[in-house]
């Protein structure tokens, strides 16, 4: 039974799950934050119900490892029984270098480094994790997966910014894209739920969580998605803008004082639901709206009103759509936001089923479920995503 360690470093966090390989079940899984400050907090648990819980200084992540490994000793699953085939990482940039999950040598740990200009917050995190992790397990191979690999299908139209060329060729600015594991993962399964070779397929990808990103995906690859050379751009999210007017930036800059940073902190951490409507979670946003109040109201007719915009140019630009996901939090858990989504356009041939849609229909809540109606031409299912499971896949790919 053989098992792959998935890791997902951030600057102060530490996320981990071991996955086994032939069943995809997560045998165990933690998460470590506040890593650096005074009082860090960690968790784990295993499958059969064991669990850890620790406030406690943790000064970095090669500590944090430290108190990983001793859960795994104390609590279990036992690692020297797991038999580890590899330690996947997350890694959130991979530039236009790394088009497939790749083996992490010195070299190649060296370049994630130097993509840290395009993804500052992510990159260097995520190489202090690969360091930690190299350490903590260093019998292992080690594999980068990437989460732009997946778009880098995408033909030059779509991700080329009518930008000065020498200007962008300089400073590496292109659309990259994000989430592509999940839009991976999800396209896949969707094209085994609707039952075509996943070359045959045409498909949209809905991913719905804190981050947000749409992608269209021909016979198996990305060729459109809505994230662009950073997570900010295309549909409204938690705390993020999606696309917004660039010279808005200009504008703040000159007559609202707004520094690079401001400016940065406003896009990305105080808009999207939370600086429209109070918070960043689509449930209270729902209440809040439920309970008259006007801005969040407007915030969730802004989040959906964008979504169905970009499916409708995901249509136009795949000439046919065979089938539509909506997958992370939100996707698979509010069926208002799709059927809101998806209003008015049963003459593209998008019919969803209300009962469906809502958990009441023949196949109930079931998590991985079709919500649109027989006659609908394009399917439309709801298709949990598990990035930490393709990681592994992936891992298992590469190092076999
Ligand atoms: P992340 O992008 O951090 O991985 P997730 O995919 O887990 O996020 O999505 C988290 C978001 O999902 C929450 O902020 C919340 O808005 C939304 N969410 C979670 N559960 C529900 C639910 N039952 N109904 C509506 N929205 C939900």
């Amino acid at each position: 039974m053989s098992t792959v360690f998935v890791v997902n470093a951030g600057s102060s966090s530490l996320k981990y799950q071991l996955v086994e390989l032939a069943s995809g079940a997560s045998l165990a899984s933690g998460l470590i934050e506040r890593i650096g400050q005074v009082r860090s907090s960690a968790k784990h648990k295993n499958a059969a119900g064991g669990e850890a819980q620790e406030e406690l200084h943790i000064q970095d992540h090669a500590q944090a490892f430290g108190w990983v490994l001793r859960q795994f000793d104390a609590v279990g699953p036992s690692l020297d029984d797991a038999d580890m085939i590899g330690v996947g990482h997350r890694v959130v940039q991979g530039g236009s270098r790394f088009d497939r999950a790749t083996i992490i040598d010195g070299r190649v740990q060296d370049q994630i480094e130097a993509l840290s200009p395009l993804a500052p917050l992510h990159n260097p995190a995520n190489v202090v994790g690969i360091r930690a992790a190299r350490a903590a397990f260093a019998n292992l191979p080690h594999v980068a997966v990437f989460d732009t690999a997946f778009h880098l299908t995408l033909p030059p139209a779509a991700y080329t910014y009518a930008l000065d060329r020498s200007v962008a060729e300089e400073h590496r600015v292109r659309k990259y894209g994000f989430h592509g594991t999940s839009h991976q993962f999800v396209s896949r399964r969707l094209a085994e739920l609707v039952g075509k070779p996943l070359g045959e397929t045409n498909s949209i990808v809905l991913h719905l969580g804190n981050g947000s990103s749409a992608c269209a995906v021909r016979g198996g690859e990305s060729v459109e998605t809505s994230m662009g050379m950073t997570p900010l751009a295309g549909l409204v999210m938690g705390t993020r803008t999606g696309d917004i007017d660039a010279s808005v930036l200009l504008h703040l800059a000159r007559n609202g004082g707004y520094s690079i940073d401001d400016l940065d902190t406003l896009l990305n951490k105080r808009s999207g639901l939370l600086g429209m409507a109070g918070s960043n979670d689509m449930r209270d946003v729902r209440a809040s709206a439920g309970a008259g109040v006007e801005a969040a109201r407007v915030a969730l007719e802004t989040y959906t009103y964008r979504i169905r915009g970009v499916v409708g140019q995901y249509m136009a630009q795949l000439g046919r759509t065979d089938a539509l996901a909506f997958t992370a939090g939100v996707g698979e858990n509010s069926a208002e936001t799709r059927a809101e989504s998806l209003a008015g356009l049963e003459s593209f041939g998008i019919v969803i089923d209300a009962d469906r849609n809502a958990g009441t229909g023949p196949d109930g809540d079931a998590k991985e479920r079709r919500i649109s109606a027989d006659e609908s031409a394009i399917a439309v299912w709801v298709v949990p995503t598990n990035e930490e499971l393709e990681i592994a896949q992936q891992v298992a790919a590469v190092v076999a």
